[in-house]
C-alpha cells in the first residue's frame, strides 16, 4: 500500500507516495512537481528508519544526555519553566520554531507561546528565508504570498528574470516549468554573482558583485523608463507613487551600474529591452537578492520594476519570492513569528487580537505584545534582561543562525535548553532535554507551497515506539503549565486554525481536510466551504486600503560590511544540490553523504593561483566574526574576488554577518568580507 504525501524539504512541495519501508515514488498529479522528485525526495525514505534517529527522550545528567522516560522528561521542563518565570517573568522563556513545521504545529506554538506561557518572546527560522520578500511584498501590495500565482505559469512565460536564485540546485523540479517556457521560445534571465547550474541555463546571466542587487534593479528600471518600456496605462490604473520613481532611478544610467554592480552595460540594455518587450514577463526574487541587510529595498525595487511593467495582477505575468523552505509560507501566516497572529494578522492590532484571543477563549489583554526578530532574540539568550529559557522546535540555529559561533554561546549560557528533534542535531546536542519528534511521513497535517497552495501531508508509517508528535507534546506542557483548549490532533488543530485565521489576509477558513484530500491541493484566501480558492491573486484588486499597487523609492547602498586591505574578497554562501538547510536531515542520508559529503572553499583559478591553493588543499577563511576551513574547490563559476561555501555544514556561518535589514530583520548571509589563506597543518614539537 502507498500513501500519497508530499517531499519533507523545500517549498516546492513535491507530490510523492511513501510505500512500506519508506520507498518513495514521485507522483504524477501534483502540478508542482509533475511525477518529477530531485535526489533529496528519492532518498527522503531513508530517515524513517535511520540509526541516528532519536527515539526516547534524553536528559542531560552529570553532563551527559542520558535517556529517560517521558514523564520525567516533561517534568523537568514544566518545573523549569515555572522556576524561571517565577524569577524572570513570563518573557524569561523563549520559543524558537521552524519554517519546516505543518500550519498545525506553526500555529500551536504560536498559540502555546502566547497563551501557555504569556510570552512576547517566539520567532522562528523563516526569518531567515524570505522575510524581505514578505516585508516588501507586504508594502506594495499589502499582502505577501510568496508566488501570487500558480508554478504552472511559468511555462507560459516570454520572459523569466530570477534574482540570487539557484532552482537547479535547490528545487529541480522547478526548473522544468522554466525548461517549457524555454522550448516554446521564453527567455531566462538569471542574477548571481556564481555562475551555478541555473545559471548555465540562462540566455542572459548577469554575473553581479555580490550586495549589489539592488544597483543593478535600479538600473534596469532606469532603462525601462528611458527606452519607453513603462506600461502607463497599468501605471495610471493600478498604482500610486509613479511620480517619486523615475526621479529615484535617474541617476542609475548604465555605465555607472556598471561600475557599481560589475555588469557589463550592453548586458543591462539586452536584459531591459528583454524585459520591455510585450508578452507573459515574470520577475522572482530569492535568497541571493533577499539575505542582504538591504534585502526589503532589493526586493522592492525588483518589485517597482514589475510594476513599471505592468505586471503583477496581470495573468501569465507577475513578480513573486520563490521560497524556500518546506513550509515556509504557511509557517509564516499562523503566529510562530514575533509580530503575528494566525491568518497573516499582526499581534499589535487590537481587532485581530480580539478576534484570536476569542478562539482561544482568553482576555485579548492577556496576549503578549510583538517581540524580537529570530537573531535579536538568539542573541539576547542568558544575558542580561533576555531569556533564561529556550525551546525550540524543528530548528538548528547553532548551524543556521548568522555568527553561529556567538549564537552557540548565546545557547550555552542559557539555564535552560530543550529541543525537539528527529535527530541529536547541533542544538539538540547542547540541550538539557531533547524530546525525539514524529516526522514528515510520520503525522498528519497540512503544508502551503510557494504558490500559497495548501497541500495534506499524510501519515504514512507508524512513528517508531517513544517518539511522539510536537502537537503531542506541546498540548502536554500546556496542561501541566494549566493552559487549556489544546488539542492533539492535526485534524482538530486544523479546525481551529480556520476559524483563528477566517477573516484575516490568510484566511484558511474555506479550507478542511476532506476538501484538500478530494481536490489535492487549494490556494489561499480561501474564506468559505463554496469559494474555489485564489490561485491568482490582485487580478481585481491588490490588497491595499485603495486597491491599488504602491510603488516605493529605495536607493543603492553598500553591504554593511565591504571589502578591505585585511579582509579583502567577498564571501557568499548558498546550496548544494545534495543537502538541504542546515543539513540536520540530509547529512544522515548515505546517498546524499556520499553526493556531497563535506563543505568546501570555492575558489576562482586565479584567485587560488595568487593563494598558492590547489584543489583539496585545506583553506582556512577568517571574517571579523570567526574562521572555518574546508577543501579547496576551483572554479570558473566564482568571481576572482568572491568565494563561495555551502552552508549545510558547522562553519560558513561561523563567518556570516549579522547585520540586519531595517525592515524585515534579515541577517546579511549573502555578503561579508573575508580572507582566505593556506590551512597549514599546526606542527607539533616533538
Ligand atoms: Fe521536490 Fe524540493 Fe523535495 Fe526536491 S527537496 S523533491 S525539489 S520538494
Amino acid at each position: 500500500m502507498t500513501t500519497p504525501t508530499h517531499c519533507p524539504y523545500c517549498a516546492l512541495q513535491c507530490g510523492m507516495n511513501v510505500a512500506a519501508g519508506g520507498v518513495i515514488t514521485p507522483r504524477e498529479d501534483v502540478p508542482a512537481n509533475g511525477g518529477a522528485l530531485c535526489q533529496k525526495g528519492w532518498t527522503a525514505g531513508e530517515l524513517l528508519s535511520s540509526p541516528e534517529r532519536l527515539t526516547t527522550p534524553l536528559m542531560r545528567t552529570g553532563g551527559e544526555l542520558v535517556p529517560v522516560d517521558w514523564e520525567t522528561a516533561l517534568s523537568r521542563i514544566t518545573g523549569e519553566i515555572r522556576r524561571i518565570q517565577a524569577g524572570h517573568g513570563p518573557d524569561g522563556v523563549a520559543v524558537f520554531g521552524g519554517g519546516g513545521l505543518t500550519n498545525e504545529k506553526a500555529y500551536q506554538l504560536g498559540k502555546f507561546a502566547r497563551v501557555a506561557l504569556r510570552t512576547s518572546n517566539i520567532d522562528y527560522n523563516g526569518r531567515f528565508c524570505m522575510s524581505s520578500a514578505a516585508a516588501a511584498a507586504q508594502r506594495a501590495f499589502g499582502l505577501d504570498r510568496g508566488l501570487p500565482f500558480p508554478v504552472t505559469d511559468l511555462a507560459r512565460a516570454d520572459v523569466v528574470l530570477l534574482a540570487g536564485g539557484n532552482v537547479a540546485e535547490t528545487m529541480p523540479p522547478f526548473v522544468r516549468h522554466l525548461a517549457e517556457a524555454r522550448r516554446r521560445g521564453g527567455r531566462l534571465i538569471v542574477i548571481d554573482p556564481r555562475e551555478t547550474a541555473t545559471a548555465r541555463q540562462a540566455d542572459l546571466h548577469l554575473r553581479l558583485t555580490p550586495g549589489t542587487d539592488l544597483a543593478l534593479a535600479l538600473g534596469l528600471l532606469h532603462l525601462v523608463i528611458a527606452d519607453g518600456h513603462a506600461d502607463e496605462e497599468y501605471i495610471a490604473a493600478r498604482t500610486t507613487g509613479w511620480a517619486e520613481i523615475a526621479s529615484s532611478v535617474s541617476a542609475y544610467w548604465p555605465e555607472r551600474v556598471e561600475r557599481v554592480t560589475g555588469v557589463p552595460a550592453a548586458d543591462l540594455r539586452r536584459a531591459a529591452r528583454l524585459l520591455g518587450a510585450p508578452g507573459n514577463r515574470v520577475i522572482l526574487t530569492a535568497r541571493g537578492a533577499e539575505q542582504q541587510s538591504k534585502g526589503t529595498d532589493t526586493v522592492t525595487a525588483f518589485i517597482n520594476l514589475a510594476l513599471a511593467l505592468g505586471l503583477p495582477g496581470t495573468p501569465g505575468s507577475g513578480w513573486g519570492c520563490v521560497t524556500g523552505q518546506g513550509n515556509g509560507q504557511g509557517g509564516r501566516e499562523h503566529g510562530q513569528k514575533a509580530d503575528q497572529l494566525p491568518g497573516y494578522r499582526r499581534i499589535d492590532d487590537p481587532a485581530a487580537r480580539e478576534h484570536v484571543a476569542r478562539v482561544w477563549g482568553v482576555d485579548p489583554a492577556d496576549l503578549p505584545g510583538p517581540g524580537p526578530s529570530a537573531y535579536e532574540l538568539l542573541d539576547s539568550l542568558g544575558g542580561e534582561g533576555g531569556p533564561r529559557a529556550l525551546l525550540v522546535f524543528g530548528s538548528n540555529p547553532a548551524v543556521s543562525a548568522p555568527r553561529a559561533g556567538r549564537i552557540a554561546r548565546r545557547l550555552r549560557a542559557l539555564d535552560f535548553l530543550c529541543v525537539s528533534d528527529l535527530v541529536l542535531s547541533e542544538t539538540a546536542a547542547l540541550a538539557d532535554v531533547v524530546l525525539p519528534a514524529a516526522q514528515w511521513a510520520e503525522e498528519d497535517g497540512t503544508m502551503t507551497n510557494l504558490e500559497g497552495r495548501v497541500l495534506r501531508r499524510r501519515r504514512a508509517v507508524e512513528p517508531p515506539p517513544g517518539v511522539r508528535t510536537d502537537l503531542w507534546v506541546l498540548a502536554e506542557l500546556a496542561v501541566r503549565l494549566g493552559a487549556r483548549g489544546f488539542r492533539r490532533e492535526p485534524y482538530d488543530v486544523f479546525e481551529e486554525l480556520r476559524r483563528a485565521s477566517a477573516g484575516g489576509a490568510a484566511d484558511y477558513s474555506g479550507i478542511g481536510y476532506e476538501r484538500l484530500d478530494r481536490e489535492g491541493g487549494v490556494f489561499w484566501p480561501c474564506p468559505a466551504e463554496g469559494h474555489p480558492g485564489t490561485p491568482r491573486v490582485f487580478l481585481d484588486r491588490f490588497a491595499t486600503p485603495d486597491g491599488r499597487a504602491r510603488f516605493v523609492p529605495v536607493d543603492h547602498r553598500a553591504p554593511a560590511e565591504d571589502v578591505d586591505e585585511e579582509y579583502p574578497l567577498y564571501l557568499t554562501t548558498g546550496r548544494v544540490l545534495a543537502q538541504y538547510q542546515s543539513g540536520a536531515q540530509t547529512r544522515r542520508i548515505r546517498p546524499l553523504a556520499e553526493a556531497a559529503p563535506e563543505p568546501f572553499v570555492e575558489l576562482h583559478p586565479d584567485l587560488a593561483e595568487r593563494l598558492a591553493l590547489a584543489p583539496g588543499d585545506r583553506a582556512r577563511v577568517t571574517s571579523r566574526r570567526g574562521t572555518a576551513e574546508a577543501p579547496v574547490r576551483i572554479s570558473t563559476a566564482i568571481r576572482p574576488d568572491t568565494v563561495f561555501m555551502p552552508f549545510h555544514w558547522p562553519g560558513a556561518n561561523l563567518l556570516t554577518s549579522d547585520a540586519l535589514d531595517p525592515v524585515s530583520r534579515m541577517p546579511e548571509f549573502k555578503v561579508c568580507a573575508v580572507r582566505v589563506q593556506a590551512a597549514r597543518p599546526v606542527e607539533v614539537a616533538p
